[in-house]
């Protein structure tokens, strides 16, 4: 993993409400504890947000943990108490910082005080086995939503180089799994995979999955790899997208609903 430019920063606010119809969403607030994201995908869209843009250094080498994090959630006890939230959606909670400033962490042991309907937690990281003591405390009010957009460990390496093998991350998922905890594959979006054997593993590590194409390339860093952009536009990519979903349909892992 190259050098990461940490900066500690304090915010205004470290919850950001979900516009429109309540009906139409999955959740109500989202809440992200770090600004950044040590991870550094290629595909990742957040590079096109305005603090992303405006940072001098490129997505993936930089990361600001928002140090008072936990004391605004504390804060926002009212505001949230009986909510749906999604941790995280700019930023992975559980990157390699986390081990060092804990602030998902602190930010869980003040939502286990806030009554949640609905926890969600998103990663792609082994660290959130850091915090199976406080996650199995939502019971089934939890569900962890785990990125992984392929079972090939080179097209990671390739396209999510800072980012926990596929081996880890199928085996994180299953323990998971194992304590009883809802696990959501998100494949998201899908990278060069072999879609039978990829539905095989995930109906292993997963109770669900969803699928979600490469979109925005010309946005993301992707923009940099015409070969990529180039197979990811083509008829190839779309007829493999389709068979995983088939895959999964039969599987079991994608459900209406
Ligand atoms: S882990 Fe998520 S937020 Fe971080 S770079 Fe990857 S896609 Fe973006």
């Amino acid at each position: 993993m190259s050098l990461l430019q940490i900066e500690e920063i304090g915010v205004r606010s470290v919850l950001t409400p979900q516009e429109g119809e309540r009906a139409l969403s999955f959740y109500d607030f989202s809440l992200n504890p770090y600004q950044g994201c040590g991870m550094g995908c290629s595909y990742c869209y957040v590079i096109r947000y305005p603090f992303a843009e405006a940072h001098p250094a490129p997505w993936g080498a930089w990361v600001r943990p928002k140090m008072n994090a936990p004391f605004l959630l504390g804060k926002a006890r009212q505001k949230v108490w009986g909510k749906r939230i999604f941790m995280s959606t700019a930023t992975d909670p559980y990157q390699y910082v986390e081990r060092k400033y804990r602030l998902t962490r602190r930010c869980l042991k003040v939502l286990l005080e806030c009554n949640l309907e609905r926890l969600t937690v998103h990663t792609r990281s082994h660290l959130i086995l850091d915090d199976l003591d406080l996650l199995l405390r939502f019971g089934d009010r939890l569900v962890v939503g785990f990125s992984i957009p392929t079972d090939d460990d080179e097209e990671r390496k390739r396209l999510e180089p800072n980012a926990p093998t596929i081996a880890g991350r199928l085996k994180t998922m299953r323990r998971l799994r194992e304590a009883g905890i809802e696990v959501r594959a998100a494949v998201a979006p899908v990278l060069r995979c072999c879609p039978e054997r990829f539905a095989g593993l995930l109906s292993e590590a997963a109770d669900r999955a969803w699928v979600d194409t490469v979109r925005h390339e010309g946005q993301t860093y992707l923009r940099d790899r015409q070969e990529d952009v180039a197979f990811f536009r083509g008829r190839a990519y779309r007829e493999m997208v389709e068979e995983l979903e088939a895959r999964l349909w039969m599987a079991g892992l994608m459900r209406r609903g």
